[in-house]
């Protein structure tokens, strides 16, 4: 259990408490003490993370059986449904649908040059899961006044932002803080479009993952590379993985990190084509993105 003493969001020093980085609701157990503020958690927890979980994804993983990296099975969430005259009825978890949106993300748009404004199109739903004939008669037979709705709204970005939430956490668990300038913050807390740092990748184009998780990087400069993140968080449940622009380290910082090494520069993206080290630079200059000089 790593000890920051700074909030790993926005930098103060001052009321920190400990951060689950990694929902506790998709069973993540892992802490970092003291690492961040209470108005950051506070705003992160109503901003995305109640949004995003809500009572989908926690049942999503529990009713799949999908395990957490520490193989601590998902308690899953109550459920809220409507019935046939409009009114609310809340079930236990046991008995809640599971079906969730789950998003494949096109790549990060500072590799491959995307600029929209709201990110159109920079995602698929890769999946609504759970909601079988069986589950569902099952339900109804329980439940008989059930109106037979789910209503669902596609939050790709709230997601992204999630994912953003747990890769900075993850990286900085692993390897702490120093010698990085951290780009996902801006996305987390701030007006920057997630999907602009979060993507996902196909698992053959990934480096082999272990434990969940490894780290590359893509050299932008002599001396500096974009640290570069990706996570196999539903363990093997998809053929993609997600992906994120975790920030910039330098090169000679890299190397200490036996994990990481300094790979040649490989954006590309399939839409556009482009693939120069500068219009990333132009890209996150655009974005407000601190860059090396
Ligand atoms: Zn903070």
């Amino acid at each position: 259990m790593r000890e920051i003493g700074a909030c790993i969001y926005c930098g103060s020093l001052n009321s920190l408490t400990d951060e689950h980085y990694f929902p506790l609701s998709l069973g993540g157990t892992d802490i970092l003490k003291k690492a961040s503020c209470t108005e950051c958690a506070k705003a992160i927890n109503s901003r995305i993370e109640s949004r995003v979980l809500g009572s989908q994804l926690a049942n999503f993983r529990r009713n799949l059986g999908l395990p957490s990296r520490r193989n601590k099975k998902a308690k899953g969430k109550p459920g809220v449904y409507r019935d046939t005259l409009g009114r609310t009825f809340t079930v236990p978890a046991k008995d809640a649908l599971t079906a969730a949106l789950i998003y494949e993300l096109c790549t990060a748009g500072v590799l491959c040059g995307r600029m929209e404004i709201f990110d159109d199109g920079a995602f698929t739903i890769a999946s609504i899961h759970g909601k079988d004939d069986i589950e569902e008669q099952e339900f109804c037979q329980k439940y008989p006044l059930w109106d037979k709705t789910l209503t669902i709204l596609p939050q790709p970005h709230l997601f992204a932002a999630l994912i953003a939430k747990i890769l900075h956490g993850a990286f900085i668990n692993s390897f702490g803080m120093n010698g990085c300038i951290f780009y996902l913050p801006k996305v987390i807390i701030g007006d920057l479009s997630p999907l602009q740092l979060v993507g996902s990748v196909k698992r053959t184009d990934s480096p082999k993952i272990e434990g969940g998780m490894s780290f590359s990087g893509i050299c932008i400069s002599e001396h500096h590379a974009l640290l570069i993140a990706d996570y196999d968080i539903f363990n093997g449940g998809f053929d993609f993985i997600y992906q994120a622009v975790v920030g910039i380290v330098e090169i000679s910082e890299m190397a200490k990190i036996s994990e990481i090494k300094p790979a040649k520069f490989s954006a590309s993206d399939t839409r556009t084509g482009r693939s120069a080290t500068n219009d990333v630079l132009k890209h996150l200059r655009l974005l407000g993105l601190a860059v090396p000089s």
